[in-house]
Order: structure tokens, then sequence, then C-alpha cells
């Protein structure tokens, strides 16, 4: 059902590879619960249009409230790790992910919910064994666009964006997979646009 303060056509589910958030020239630092794992990071669920363009900062009387989400704290650590500076805990981040995004779907997904099914997403396509099966490794070697969205594709049945930034000296490399979810958030669909990757043709995969 459609309600009027639904004013988005699906979710972007996005991952970031760590390595390249902190090879890149701003570099990063590590959550005051310690370094991450060497695995994709969830960065974000996001409501689009099916036109490119999104909400944000939908709702400010429903501010982020770290006490609707205390179970899920410690997944939320390891699957959903803060990388800048200075270090943290990782309060400001989600709370910026709920506050900008979240309050933008609040008819579909309340704070827990919101959070929890990112969490489920995470565990339902495994992004990096996915490139693994593919020979596509975190070791700095470099891989074609193609070979990458393939290897997801193969993996999961469905195409996914790949966005691009910058190393300190200045190769193109992997830095966030888009998924697309429907607008009930009830699970993966094809994407209905791409965002703009920013991808030169050969991507670099940094270590973490
Ligand atoms: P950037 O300018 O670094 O690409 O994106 C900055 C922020 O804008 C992101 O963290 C995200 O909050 C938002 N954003 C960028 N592109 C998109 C998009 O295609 N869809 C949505 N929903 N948000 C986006
Ligand atoms: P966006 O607005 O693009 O959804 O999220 C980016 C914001 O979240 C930036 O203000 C950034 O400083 C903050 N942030 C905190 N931790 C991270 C992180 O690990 N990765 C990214 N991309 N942004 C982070
Ligand atoms: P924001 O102001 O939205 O937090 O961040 C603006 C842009 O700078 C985003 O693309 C965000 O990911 C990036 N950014 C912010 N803080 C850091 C940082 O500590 N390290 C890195 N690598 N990027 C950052």
């Amino acid at each position: 059902v459609l309600s009027a303060s639904q004013d988005f056509d699906f979710f972007y589910f996005v991952q970031q590879w760590p390595g390249s958030y902190c090879d890149s020239k701003q570099g990063c630092c590590y959550p005051s619960t310690g370094k991450p794992a060497s695995d994709f990071g969830i960065h974000g669920l996001w409501p689009n249009r099916d036109d490119g363009s999104y909400p944000s900062n939908c709702d400010s009387s429903n501010p982020f409230d770290i006490s609707k989400i205390s179970d899920l704290t410690s997944r939320m650590q390891s699957e959903w790790p803060t990388l800048a500076c200075p270090s943290n805990n990782g309060l400001a981040f989600w709370g910026h992910e709920w506050d900008k995004h979240g309050t933008c779907s609040e008819s579909v997904l309340n704070q827990h919910s919101y959070f929890a099914t990112a969490l489920g997403l995470k565990n339902e396509i495994n992004l990096l064994q996915a490139l693994k099966s593919a020979g596509i490794q975190p070791n700095g070697q470099k891989y074609s666009l193609s070979s990458i969205e393939s290897a997801i594709q193969d993996a999961s049945g469905y195409t996914p964006g790949i966005e691009c930034n910058n190393d300190s000296s200045g190769n193109s490399q992997l830095y966030q997979i888009y998924l697309c979810v429907d607008s009930s958030a009830s699970g993966f669909i094809q994407c209905p646009v791409f965002p703009r990757g920013r991808c030169g043709s050969s991507i670099e995969f940094p270590t973490f």
C-alpha cells in the first residue's frame, strides 16, 4: 500500500570497501572498537526514486535514538563500522544514516527495522565471496569493471552498481557496491537506475 508519505520507489543498499576509504587522500580512522574485518561494510540503506533523485532528512521529529537498537549494537559494530575521523564508536555514522535516509522510509521501516533489515540484507549476498569466486581478490591488483559486475551478477542474480574513488596516487579503485531493494524492503530487485560510478577502465582492489 502506498502512503502519501512514501516519496520513493526503491532502496539502494550500499556497502563500502574499507581499504578504498582508508587509502584515499583523506585517510581514515578505525572505530574505537578496533580495526574492522577485511570485508565489505554497510554504508547505508537509501530510499531512491526511479528518476535517480532521492529524498533526504525527511523527519526531524524522529531523530536517531541508540536505545531503540541496543540489541543490535554488536552486529552494527562488526557489519556497519565507521571509518571516518576522528575515531569514534559509530553512533555518529549510524545516526547520520538514519536522520538523512532512514527518516525518508519511516512509513515502511521504523528505526529498529531499518537497521535490522540492513543487517539482514548483508547476510543474504556475500559480496567478497562472490568476487573471490571469480578470482577477484583484495590484493592491490587491477580488474575490469565488467569482470566485477559479472562476478556479483553470477553469484547473486542481480547486476550491481559499482562506484569508484581514487587512492592517494590517483588510481581508480573499487569503493562502493550498490544493490537494489524493493520499496517494502522485502528483498533484492534488479536496479531501476544505476548510480554514477566514476570508475576508470581498470579498477584497483586494494588490500585492507
Ligand atoms: P557523494 O557525493 O559522496 O557521492 O555522496 C554523498 C552522500 O549523498 C551519500 O553519502 C549519500 O548520503 C547521498 N547520495 C549520493 N548518491 C546518492 C544516490 O544515488 N541515492 C541516494 N539515496 N543518496 C545518495
Ligand atoms: P552519506 O551522507 O554519504 O550517506 O554518508 C557520508 C557521511 O557519513 C559523511 O559525513 C561521513 O563523514 C560519515 N561517515 C562516517 N563514517 C563513515 C564511513 O565509514 N564511510 C563513509 N562513506 N562515510 C562515513
Ligand atoms: P561528509 O561531510 O558527508 O561526512 O563527507 C563528505 C565526503 O567526504 C564523503 O564522500 C565522505 O565519505 C568523505 N569523508 C568524510 N570524512 C572522511 C574521512 O575521514 N576519510 C575519508 N576517506 N573520507 C571522508
